[in-house]
């Protein structure tokens, strides 16, 4: 691996972290990331515009790459994918987020790709709720079978993501924490961002809400390369006793940006140092013809636009899809 002088932003936050949609495409259409159609537009980086750009950005000291969309699963590539890049030197973690929606035949082949870290959406238990939320293709069962999979198959890292939402999962919480521990997954709780419907619930109220449902909570310290901050929590299920761990992210609430170690590429190849601003540097075209050093200059010019902070709250914004959550 080429040494070349580490990502720092101009807030001296060293860049280790690269999420990396794969796709604009979903679907779902889940009622708070995707409000309008999206159509895919436009390039989309191919494997090996990845391959060469994750293999600059881990000589440029990124040490993690998550990858998501839009859902990544619907890439026909996307286990070939893992695989390059849990074999690119310097890679130390290949994350994914999905749906869940073909992961009862995927868990396999991802996890012997190298795959390690997996999150997956679940927010209702309730096949109408779910259907009204993320649209008619989104089937609960067989999202559970892709959990059940995916608990089968040994990530050591398994998470199931639960975006709260005010009078349509609010009840729910203590049943997901407990599903998820049975599953041997963190139960994480996410705080709604402004990009589409939906009213929010913040992270001390679905704490309140926890613990009314039945969970017992005391903070912990685990922190992982991300802004979730945990609880370890415990609770009957049935006659069983289970204990687990939850991860809250509030991401308005408690704004997250003063550890941001990330940066991220669109499905086209756009590099973009926030999720919450607009600046972009496209870097398809440079892949495909340019030299390292230039893809090097050109995503420093990008990070060299990091901002302290989002700006959610006061500002209006693309889809989640789009962006790439
Ligand atoms: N399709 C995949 C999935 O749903 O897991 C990956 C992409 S999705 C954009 C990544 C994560 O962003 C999901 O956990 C989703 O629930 C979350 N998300 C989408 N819109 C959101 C919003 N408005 N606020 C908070 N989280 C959101
Ligand atoms: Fe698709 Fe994921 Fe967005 Fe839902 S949250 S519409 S599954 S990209």
């Amino acid at each position: 691996m080429t040494p070349r002088t580490p990502l720092v932003d101009p807030q001296g936050r060293h860049i280790v972290y690269l999420r990396l949609s794969l796709t604009d495409r979903c679907n779902f259409r889940c009622s708070y990331c995707s409000p309008g159609l999206e159509t895919a537009h436009g390039d989309v980086l191919d494997r090996s515009d990845i391959r060469r750009m994750v293999g600059i950005f881990a000589e440029m000291g990124i040490r993690r790459v998550r990858l998501t969309g839009g859902e990544p699963t619907l890439r026909k590539d996307i286990v070939e994918i893992v695989a390059d890049l849990t074999a690119t030197p310097g890679i130390d973690e290949v994350a994914l987020t999905t749906n869940g929606h073909r992961l009862e035949e995927l868990a396999g082949p991802l996890r012997q790709a190298g795959l390690r870290q997996l999150n997956v959406s679940f927010d209702t238990f309730d096949g109408d709720r779910l259907e009204r939320l993320s649209g008619r293709a989104a089937d609960v069962e067989r999202i559970r079978r892709g959990i059940a999979a995916a608990a089968a198959a040994g990530f050591p890292s398994l998470k199931v993501n639960t975006v709260v939402l005010r009078d349509v999962n609010d009840g729910e919480l203590g049943d997901l924490a407990r599903f998820a521990w049975r599953h041997g997954a963190i139960a994480r709780y996410i705080e709604l961002m402004p990009f589409g419907g939906g009213t929010p619930v913040s992270v001390a109220e679905m704490q309140r809400l926890l613990e009314e449902q039945g969970v017992t909570l005391v903070p912990d310290a685990t922190r992982g390369w991300g802004p979730a901050r945990h609880m370890r929590g415990a609770s009957l299920d049935g006659d069983v006793l289970r204990q687990g761990l939850l991860g809250f992210i509030g991401a308005i609430t408690e704004n997250f940006c003063g550890d941001c170690n990330r940066v991220r590429v669109s499905a086209s190849g756009a590099l973009r140092a926030c999720l919450g601003g607009r600046d972009e540097v496209p870097l398809v075209g440079l892949l495909r013809s340019a030299s390292g050093e230039a893809i090097e200059a050109a995503i420093r010019e990008g990070l060299s636009r990091k901002r302290d902070r989002h700006h959610m709250e006061d500002e209006s914004f693309e889809t989640m899809v789009r962006i790439g959550g």
